[in-house]
């Protein structure tokens, strides 16, 4: 076989489709979020970011750079080791009783990402509980996806946030069968978000345990950024909650939130957790400070939602095709892959607007858009100038 032209010959088709994923190289500059150099085939511009998951800017924040430097000049740059053999340093120990304390559960375990968690943590469970079935939402995030195919068991996909879908599906079941239902809390790309109550009603009749990925809701939602389980008063109800440190908190990695003896199970048997080396104390150090501090504060919590809506309001005001939902995200509908770059490109080059098309699979095809996320350091002016950018690149770029 030629290799290589197999694989140029796939590589073309994305292309073909306009859905061939070129990066942007920028360097964000510390301290002044959401302003980044961009560096393009014509040179160095300054840019805006307009779709950040650094949701709050806590990637920036003095108290997070603060940390990350005295425990570098404490410990030094790595762990050592993966968290069995010299890994696992007092910051790993203090962060996992820290996010135990968040979610209100007797335990937490971290990971080198949320994708890393999701995986590790449902494929042992789907293959320590036997017979176990997962029902997943079908919106869930490739993460769950490829937990649940590894895990090898049988999976039941239930209709985007449908009880009655939902329920049905669990009545099915055998009683004695152990089951799994997996969802999110807000889906990253519609920005819509689950009623974790209500699916727990259906755990508890069914007896079914509950596994919750809160990644685009930590730090973000609840009096201490807890996430929407938080907010809605129902965090005892969820057994597993899943969530990041990349996001809301701005650093790096990913982590489980349950009862001790799951997250004993997974740490004993999870390869994904055992074998590989633990995460840099420095990013634990950086991660511990933002989920410390968001614990208090309300300013950034606050200042988002004032942002958010702002920027919906003003999108709709200029009659943008704006998908409405009741979260920070704000997507703008495109429709068509080439358009959707041709946009992004525009923004870009044009304006020093950076938001990066969202093209298939991340989204189905012909729901191509520009994911918006503001962030409370975005003002008055910015939201302007994206307003305006926006209206006119909409014009000037062909349907
Ligand atoms: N879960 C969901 C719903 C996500 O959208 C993502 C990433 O975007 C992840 C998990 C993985 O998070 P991480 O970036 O920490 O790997």
């Amino acid at each position: 076989m030629d290799y290589t032209s197999v694989l140029e010959f796939q590589l073309e088709e994305l292309k073909q489709e306009g859905r061939y994923r070129y990066f942007l190289e920028n360097a964000r500059c510390a301290g002044a979020f959401p302003q980044s150099m961009a560096r393009t085939a014509t040179g160095e511009m300054a840019i805006t970011v307009w779709c950040s998951n650094d949701y709050l800017g806590m990637g920036q924040h003095p108290k997070v750079r603060a940390a990350m430097h005295e425990a570098i000049e404490r410990v030094g740059a790595g762990s050592g080791g993966t968290r069995n053999i010299s890994g696992t340093t007092h910051y790993h120990v203090e962060l996992e009783r820290e996010l135990a304390d968040l979610h209100g559960k007797e335990t937490a375990l971290v990971f080198s990402s949320a994708f890393v968690a999701n995986e590790a943590a449902l494929s042992t469970l789907a293959q320590l509980l036997p017979g176990c079935v997962i029902l997943s939402d079908e919106k869930n995030h490739a993460s769950m996806i490829a937990g649940i195919r590894n895990g090898r068991g049988a999976k039941i996909i239930f209709r985007h946030n449908d009880l009655e879908d939902l329920e049905e599906k669990l009545a099915a079941l055998p009683p004695k069968t152990p089951k799994i239902i997996a969802f999110e809390s807000v889906y990253s790309m519609d920005g819509n978000i689950a009623t974790i109550g209500a699916i727990s009603d259906l755990a508890d009749r069914y007896n079914a345990l509950t596994y919750l990925d809160e990644v685009h809701a930590v730090g973000l939602y609840g009096p201490r950024g807890g996430g929407i389980a938080e907010r809605d008063g129902v965090m005892q109800r969820v057994d597993i909650i899943n969530g990041t440190l990349a996001k809301g908190f701005g650093v790096m990695g990913g982590y489980i939130a349950a009862s001790r003896t799951i997250c004993d199970a997974v740490r004993s048997f999870a390869p994904g957790f055992i074998f590989t080396t633990s995460l840099s104390p420095v990013i634990v150090a950086g991660a511990l400070a933002s989920i410390r501090h968001l614990k208090v504060s309300q300013n950034e919590r606050d200042t988002h939602r004032d942002r958010v809506r702002a920027v919906k309001q003003r999108l709709a005001r200029a009659k943008l095709p704006v998908i409405a939902g009741p979260s920070h995200i704000v997507p703008v509908l495109v429709s068509d892959p080439v358009r959707c770059k041709a946009l992004s490109d525009t923004l870009l080059r044009e304006h020093g607007i950076y938001v990066q098309p969202i093209n298939y699979p991340t989204v189905p095809r012909g729901a191509e858009r520009l994911r918006i996320t503001p962030a409370p350091q975005h003002t008055d002016a910015m939201i302007d100038a994206l307003v305006l950018a926006l209206t006119a690149s909409w014009q000037s770029v062909p349907g």
